[in-house]
Order: C-alpha cells, then sequence, then structure tokens
C-alpha cells in the first residue's frame, strides 16, 4: 500500500530499505556462510547488469525506498564496483549509500568509493586474532582487512560499523576482542548471532535493528534478480520476469509478518 509516497506492507511497516546483492562471489569462505570449495557460481547471464540494478533502484526510489546497502558476496569483486557506486549515488532521493564488505580490498577501493558517493560502509570482522581470522575465513589476512579499515577511516566513510558474527554471545573471546578495539577506535560493532537460514535459527542483531521482524523495513535484491521480502522465507519475485513496479508491489504485499525458515536463500547471493 502506498501512502504519501511511502510503502507500507500489510502491517503497516514502511519499507524504505534496498539491498542489493551484486554478486554471489566472495575472495573469503567464512566457514558459517560458504561450503570450503565454495559454490557453483551463478552464469554470467544470470546476474543483474549494472543498467538493471540502476534501473531498478531508480523505481525503488520513485516508490519509496531511501536507503541502499551495496552487499553481496563480496561487493568489491564485482568488476566496475565505483561505477555502480556512482550510478546508484546520482539518484535523486537516496539518502543513505552504504555497503557491506569484509575490508580485504578495501585498502584499494576507500578512496574512489567515497569520490564516487559511497557514504559509509560496514565492515565484517569476528576476530582481531590473525590465527582465528584465518581459521574462520578459511585463510584470510587480517592485516588487510585492518589496512581496509584505516583506508576507510581516512578516506571519510563514515561512521565505520562492525559486523561481528558470534556463534553463542557477545561474551565469547573473539567478540570482546572485537569491542575493544571498536572502542578504541570509535567504531560502533553490531553482533549478528550466527544464522541457520534453513532451520529458521536467528535472533536480534545486537547494536543494530537486524532480526527484529517488527520492525524491518527492507527488500533484498539478489545478485540474480530476485527480490526477497523476508531473509527468512522463500518467497521471491523476478524482477526480470516481472518488471521492477509490479515485483516491489508483489514482494511488499506477500512480505510476512515474521521470518520462518528459508530453503533456497544463502548469505552469499542475498547478502544478509
Ligand atoms: N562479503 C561482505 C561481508 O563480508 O560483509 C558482504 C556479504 S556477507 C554475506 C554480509 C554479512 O552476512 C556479513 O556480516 C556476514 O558475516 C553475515 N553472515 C554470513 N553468513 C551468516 C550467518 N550464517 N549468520 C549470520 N550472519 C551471517
Amino acid at each position: 500500500m502506498k501512502r504519501e509516497g511511502r510503502m507500507y506492507d500489510r502491517y503497516d511497516r514502511n519499507i524504505h530499505y534496498l539491498r542489493i546483492s551484486v554478486t554471489d562471489r566472495c575472495n573469503l569462505r567464512c566457514k558459517y556462510c560458504m561450503p570450503e570449495k565454495g559454490i557453483r557460481p551463478l552464469r554470467h547471464e544470470d546476474i543483474l547488469s549494472f543498467e538493471e540494478i540502476v534501473s531498478f533502484t531508480r523505481i525503488a526510489v520513485k516508490n519509496g525506498i531511501d536507503k541502499v546497502r551495496i552487499t553481496g558476496g563480496e561487493p568489491l569483486v564485482r568488476k566496475n564496483i565505483v561505477y555502480l557506486v556512482q550510478s546508484l549515488a546520482d539518484i535523486d532521493g537516496i539518502k543513505d549509500l552504504s555497503l557491506t564488505t569484509n575490508g580485504i580490498l578495501l585498502e584499494e577501493f576507500a578512496g574512489t568509493l567515497k569520490d564516487a558517493g559511497l557514504k559509509r560502509v560496514n565492515i565484517s570482522l569476528d576476530t582481531v586474532d590473525p590465527d582465528r581470522f584465518k581459521e574462520i575465513t578459511r585463510g584470510g589476512d587480517l592485516d588487510r582487512v585492518m589496512r581496509g579499515i584505516d583506508a576507510a577511516e581516512t578516506a571519510g566513510l563514515l561512521p565505520i560499523k562492525i559486523n561481528c558474527v558470534v556463534s553463542k554471545s557477545s561474551d565469547e573471546p573473539d567478540a570482546l576482542g572485537v569491542k575493544a578495539f571498536c572502542d578504541g577506535r570509535d567504531f560502533k560493532v553490531r553482533f549478528i548471532h550466527q544464522m541457520d537460514l534453513g532451520t529458521g535459527k536467528y535472533a536480534p542483531v545486537e547494536g543494530g535493528t537486524g532480526g527484529d521482524c517488527k520492525k524491518c523495513d527492507k527488500l533484498r535484491l539478489s545478485s540474480d534478480g530476485n527480490l526477497r521480502p523476508c531473509l527468512f522465507n522463500d518467497l521471491s519475485f523476478n524482477v526480470r520476469k516481472l518488471g521492477a513496479e509490479k515485483a516491489i508491489r508483489m514482494a511488499i504485499e506477500a512480505k510476512p509478518e515474521c521470518g520462518t525458515q528459508s530453503a533456497r536463500n544463502r548469505f552469499n547471493v542475498i547478502g544478509g
């Protein structure tokens, strides 16, 4: 339903936040997100082009979206990502344009992303112990992430928010280390309880609004063009088949009151 240029679902939630996953590929293999050998990548022709993403977003913004986050997979591995950021930043009506990244390539990209119009970044960091980082990400180099974080700060991609996935609680040693690091640098930290989409295991994000269905204001566009109204539900509306307007309308109308479970969604495709 639309009122005064804003979109509301059946539960009177104002839907104004679009998360766009731009790739299913990633340069890390976090244990809770990706299988060790990776995934069979989507075919090139199944992945939305920049033109398709921008044209979809323009229509979404016309309908009431004013907050956009780019995610993945790892968004910085998508070729010419800076060009996409610039094209999205040029859309009138987006108040908040951000990107979620694992930080590995941020040292290289932070300055140009800022110049392209990106406002801020969320960086995933589950531990500040280099060996644990290697273990959790199956080979990742924590030093590169730390240099990426420095580069984001220098570039002014602020406020920097850190996403920390915890397996049981935010009191576990890795999480406490991340909290101390964030407190020392004045970064906001959000603890995300490890989820299982298949069984519907999820919990509210500590320090954020995710995971609280009553407050959910999101639609998610996957890299293969499926618009999903809920992370924990298999409902999806293909924007190529339906067109943007219809896909948005159907997704909002079908948005469930609460998440249940999803057999089809995968974090690396839908972006969390
Ligand atoms: N590659 C980017 C990154 O690492 O931030 C963006 C995509 S990643 C899928 C987005 C977020 O989802 C990350 O913060 C990641 O930690 C989180 N995530 C992935 N799998 C998860 C799971 N099973 N439970 C909770 N969060 C998860």
